[in-house]
């Protein structure tokens, strides 16, 4: 099934990418676009559907007015202006999953436009415009049964299910993107994922890929190095996670330019990308707006935010994720490395949360990424979701703080907190584990030791003090490590030096 593909260094010296994301977010109102059905995931097949989403004759759409905030939050995040006025548009077209046989959207009357966002990648900085975020509803849904692949080849028979038609959409499309040369997949990439950190600040949306509640469609074309000419792009679709994202446009680009290498045209059609075998087939010829005849939807009215309403929401934004990391960054003190590990491992709340606990940010930031860390991989689940808050972990860290516990002890302390064994501590006394930092009981096993090992005792009085080591070792043994190592050699040489 894989076309022929050029080396990546191979096409990307020949050939530059030009870009193109559309990003479909689903809004998680709790009802539909345009009637009052509810707009939830999972639902049993065609249970969440009335006349309107359903497209019976005689049924009137009414717009749903946090749909419509939504979406003008996300404008703003995204730097658009807002339209003082715009109105939605019938798409026309044989949809198999839309009973009305045309969809919702917004044509050339967008509610948000000319926007932009900056991107960081690998310490370079690219600017994605944005041409427009506009309003539409989703379709229905296909099942097709009774292939191998779920997919309409080899299916013996389809079902629809209704449930999805009508979900609030915000469509947001770039510009043109050139000059990322081979960074391109990656650009491609942390824009999706700027994108989905943005929408969950904003919490517009759940932003699951896996669910389909945040898709991309990718298009990318190639031009000889040095042209300014445009190519024939593609469409890929079915890209449904981040690192698809990136593949995808990779594979995409290596398909291309072994076209154009062997003197072929690259067709301007959709493609659809294939998760387990890496490659990308064709779909559809790809449609010109004129295909779709699109006219103003009469049944609507138009939408005309006041500029008081705008600003109002414009105060409603959150703080921005770039604009949040770069704060934290300098209120923990954190090296660029450092803020790198804690926003990858998804740990930025949690230290924020263990600080405003009381742990300093370096101590939140060891427990989370080693430890906790380690913990959540083993169980498969986010940092989040481990049976210990951040007040614990900075009551851990206390209590290392206090002499309580040391690090060794304070793992079987998280370890404890996670077995569901109480408080911080709880498990200390539960399990007995706070350290011997009472002298007698220090002193005691000093002299054990001591009398145990008298040629290491030898050599310590005649001024080896690095011999101590073996000594400490020994009591840290008989006191089970529970015991101030520090303290310990104190006393080991305060009775042999
Ligand atoms: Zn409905």
């Amino acid at each position: 099934m894989t076309a022929d593909v050029l080396g990546y260094d191979e096409a990307l010296a020949a050939f530059d990418p030009v870009l193109g994301l559309e990003v479909h977010v689903e809004l998680n109102t709790a009802s539909k676009m345009f009637c009052g059905c509810a707009n939830a995931f999972g639902g049993e097949p065609n249970t969440q559907t009335c006349p309107v989403c359903l497209g019976l004759p005689g049924s009137l759409p009414v717009v749903n007015a946090t749909a419509i905030e939504s979406a003008i939050r996300i404008g703003l995040a995204l730097n658009c202006q807002i339209a003082d006025w715009c109105r939605f548009a019938r798409k026309n077209y044989f949809y198999p999953d839309m009973t009305k046989d045309f969809q919702t959207s917004q044509y050339d009357e967008p509610i948000a436009f000319d926007g932009w966002v900056d991107l960081d990648v690998d310490g370079e900085t690219f600017r994605i415009e944005i041409e427009r975020a506009h309003m539409e509803e989703d379709a229905g849904k296909l099942v097709h049964v009774g292939g191998s692949t779920g997919r309409i080849g080899g299916a013996e028979y389809s079902l629809v299910d209704y449930n999805r038609a009508g979900t609030p959409l915000v469509e947001i499309v770039t510009r043109p993107i050139t000059g990322t040369g081979a960074k391109a997949p990656q650009v491609a990439k942390a824009y999706v994922s700027f994108l989905r950190d943005l929408m969950l600040s904003l919490g517009v949306s759940d932003v699951r890929m896996e669910q389909g509640s945040l898709r991309c469609d990718a298009n990318v074309s190639l031009m000889p190095r040095g042209a300014t000419q445009f190519g024939l792009r593609t469409e890929t679709k079915n890209v449904n996670s981040l690192r698809s994202v990136e593949r995808a446009l990779t594979y995409e680009i290596q398909r291309q330019a072994a076209v154009l290498s062997g003197g072929g045209k690259v067709h301007q059609e959709t493609r659809h990308w294939h998760e387990d075998g890496g490659y990308t087939t064709p779909g559809r010829s790809k449609e010109q707006a004129e295909d779709y005849r699109y006219f103003p939807e009469p049944d609507l009215v138009p939408v005309a935010p006041s500029r008081e309403w705008v600003e109002q929401l414009r105060g409603t934004l959150p703080e921005l994720p770039a604009v949040r990391r770069a704060r934290l960054q300098g209120e923990w003190g954190f090296t660029d490395l450092e803020l790198q590990d804690a926003v990858n491992a998804g740990a930025l709340d949690v230290i924020e949360a263990t600080v405003a606990a009381g742990a300093s940010a370096q101590a939140a930031r060891k427990w989370w990424l080693t430890e906790l860390a380690r913990r959540a991989n083993e169980a498969g689940v986010e940092l989040g979701e481990l049976a210990i808050t951040p007040e614990q972990v900075a009551q851990v860290q206390a209590l290392v703080d206090a002499g309580t516990v040391n690090d060794k002890l304070a793992r079987q302390v998280i370890e404890g907190v996670l077995a569901g064994e109480g408080s911080p501590a709880d498990v200390v006394a539960g399990r007995g584990l706070a350290v011997v930092s009472d002298d007698g009981a220090l002193s005691a096993a000093v002299d054990a030791a001591i009398a145990a090992n008298p040629d290491v005792a030898q050599r310590i009085r005649e001024g080896k003090l690095q011999a101590a080591g073996a000594l400490i070792g020994a009591v840290m043994k008989d006191l089970r490590g529970q015991a101030d190592a520090a303290r310990v050699r104190e006393l080991v040489l305060a009775r042999l030096a």
